[in-house]
């Protein structure tokens, strides 16, 4: 049959990874190993709801077979097998569509990364071998196919001759090159190791061919070769292990074998549960969102095993959203293999375990927070904002499970910091935890608002995703500390005298500020003389209970839009600005129109809200050059 050629994106990527210097070349034989234990779960999944498919543990095992002779390392299991059509859809593909793109639009060029972030699994074998092939026979056909390929320039499938039911792939080693020694993928003690390393746990015995020696019978020297097929792995899954014997290095390479992820987790949980309800789990906290995370596509859950055996790929019921980012397992001999989705819902076993894994996962990042602080802040960089989320949902169901984990900037150094923190080193006298929202921290140090806080000393968490002020509002406290916006009219600072002293400056200037709200209209609730500012000449605060940075974000949202905040002028009445207005009002009451009208304009910039009408804002500038 005539060649077929990869979709454009996989040939590309097939391209980069033959051609990459990728260091890592022996996890192919992790990811072959993987599929082939993995044909033969969706086999013994089979045979439990089928009568006619009887499932005897001796027929379901692994070959490696090394050849130094041909150059080949061929490795066979007696899985499910693929019929034409899926070998066409399974290895004619490598990277789901669009996630290549995506890699390339976020990161430069490189190889090396791309392989890392997708571990592109068959398509591995190429970085070790010039030509593989397929060979398969899935359960129930008649016909067995070949896939051929040497490469990014296309594949072919043809009939073929296999008469068992499974897969056997064949790979044709690459010759040494300087940098290279392919020799050692045909020698059998190195690929023991490799399998040992990386496939231990695989619950099918791994066969692998060994060359041994031996004297010769009747000879006293002499000895000779002879092959003895060994089972290499031990067979018991990791999480039956006990932790005392492992090392980290076990879970890392676990994580990877699993495609959990393609970062390396910055760290893992591993829980036994005896009792009247038993089970196994493990379960990893990663450094980097996988490029769908934050999309709608991503689904999240762990593997759900029953004694030993993988019942579900993704059981979301064990992982609540706002822990959506954790991988791992959940095995237990008291859960029936033929469990329903359905089921699994009602499942009052289930939702303990869940229960139980979400204490656990927050132990584990409070650990992180506590004892590896740069950990967790690299991942707080990648799944804060999921944690935010999750304080915001159900009406704050989960607000005091998550505040704890909870990490924003402040104004001092402008390093994170927890609200324990912030509450360690609170002045005395001061009431509130003090916020700021805006887009970016540069941006908030420069706010008006924050002037009068930041002379007394206090310090300000600044919030700059959409999601923040939202989550604070919900939680309303922390430790019985109300939050406090910088931008709301009420400090909660004021002292007595000071308010007098604002009080008398409203009664002798009311025309004055009486007027400019008449100019303004309802863009604002009042025109005040300010407290707060200290340099600036104008800002504006808000009165209700929505902040201008929410109406800001509000807006932004379907069906939201006229939502609005209570805006308040405030006005430095030390500031020339306001000697200013004050000239502008004996003048003409033009010319204190322009001025009101300019100071709100720039209120309303420097809070980084538009203009509602900017050529008029510019036209009054030109008059007051003139
Ligand atoms: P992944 O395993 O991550 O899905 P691969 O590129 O390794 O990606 O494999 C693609 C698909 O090909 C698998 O999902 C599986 O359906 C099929 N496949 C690969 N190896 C085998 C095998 N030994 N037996 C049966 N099917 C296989």
């Amino acid at each position: 049959m005539a060649k077929k050629q990869f979709k454009s994106e996989s040939k590309r990527l097939l391209d980069l990874m033959i051609h990459s210097i990728y260091t890592h070349k022996e996890i192919f034989i992790r990811e072959l190993i993987s599929n082939a234990s993995d044909a033969m779960d969706k086999l013994y999944y089979k045979s439990l709801s089928s009568k006619e498919l009887n499932f005897d543990q001796e027929d379901y095992y692994i070959q490696v077979i090394p050849n130094k002779e041909d150059r080949t390392l061929t490795i066979i299991d007696t899985g499910i097998g693929m019929n034409k059509e899926e070998l066409e859809n399974n290895l004619g593909t490598i990277a789901k569509s669009g996630s290549l793109a995506f890699k390339e639009e976020n990161q430069p060029q490189d190889g090396i990364d791309i392989i890392g972030q997708f571990g592109v699994g068959f398509y591995s074998s190429f970085m070790v071998a010039e030509e593989v092939t397929v060979k398969t026979k899935a359960l129930g056909e008649e016909s067995s196919w070949n896939w051929t390929s040497q490469g990014s320039d296309g594949y072919s499938i043809n009939p073929g001759s296999k008469e068992s039911t499974g897969t056997e792939i064949v790979l044709n080693i690459k010759e040494n090159t300087e940098e290279e020694n392919y020799d050692q993928y045909l020698d059998p003690y190195y690929l023991k190791g490799l399998i040992k390393k990386y496939s231990d746990f695989i619950r099918y015995p791994i066969k692998l061919l060994m060359t041994k020696s031996r004297l010769k019978e009747g000879e006293d020297q002499q000895f000779e070769e002879y092959q003895e097929e060994e089972t290499v792995n031990s067979m018991v899954p990791i999480w039956r292990k006990n932790k005392n014997e492992l090392t980290n290095e076990d879970y890392e390479n676990f994580y990877q074998e699993k495609h959990y992820g393609y970062d390396k987790p910055l760290s893992h949980a591993h829980i036994s549960v005896e009792g009247a309800f038993r089970y196994n789990a493990i379960f990893y906290i990663p450094e980097k969102a996988s490029y769908d995370y934050y999309t709608k596509e991503f689904e999240k859950g762990l593997e759900l095993y029953s004694s030993g055996v993988l019942i579900m790929h993704r059981a979301p019921e064990l992982l609540p959203d706002h822990f959506s980012f954790v991988k791992g397992l959940v095995d237990s001999e008291d859960l029936s293999l033929n469990i329903s989705r359905e089921m699994l819902q009602q499942d009052r076993q289930l939702k303990l375990i869940a229960k139980n894994i979400e204490k656990q996962i927050k132990k584990e990042l409070l650990n992180l927070l506590n004892n590896k602080r740069e950990d967790y802040e690299k991942f707080y960089d990648s799944f804060g904002r999921q944690l935010k989320y999750g304080v915001y949902a159900d009406f704050g169901q989960n607000k005091d499970l998550l505040a704890e984990l909870l990490l924003f900037k402040s104004s001092k150094e402008g390093l994170l910091i927890s609200f324990d923190e912030y509450l360690g080193r609170m002045k005395e006298e001061q009431k509130f935890i003090y916020y700021a929202t805006g887009e970016s921290t540069a941006k908030i140090e420069k706010l008006p608002q924050a002037e009068l806080l930041q002379e007394k000393g206090y310090e300000i968490l600044y919030l700059t995703e959409d999601i923040d002020e939202f989550a604070l509002k919900v939680m309303n406290n922390y430790k019985e500390k109300e939050f406090k916006n910088i931008s709301s009219q009420d400090l909660g600072i004021e002292d007595l005298d000071q308010k007098e002293e604002l009080k008398e400056e409203l009664e002798k200037n009311q025309d004055l500020y009486q007027e400019m709200k008449e100019i303004l209209g309802d863009k604002i609730l009042e025109v005040k003389p300010s407290r707060r500012l200290k340099k600036h000449p104008v800002c504006l605060t808000s009165g209700g209970d929505i902040s201008i940075e929410m109406e800001k974000v509000l807006n932004q949202m379907p069906n939201n839009e006229g939502i609005k905040a209570d805006k308040i002028l405030e006005i430095n009445i030390e500031h020339p600005a306001f000697k200013a207005l004050e000239q502008a009002k004996t003048v003409s009451k033009e010319e204190f129109s322009l001025y009101t009208k300019l100071l709100y304009d720039q209120a309303l910039l420097i809070e980084g809200l538009p203009i509602e009408d900017p050529v008029e804002f510019a036209d009054n500038i030109w008059k007051l050059l003139k």
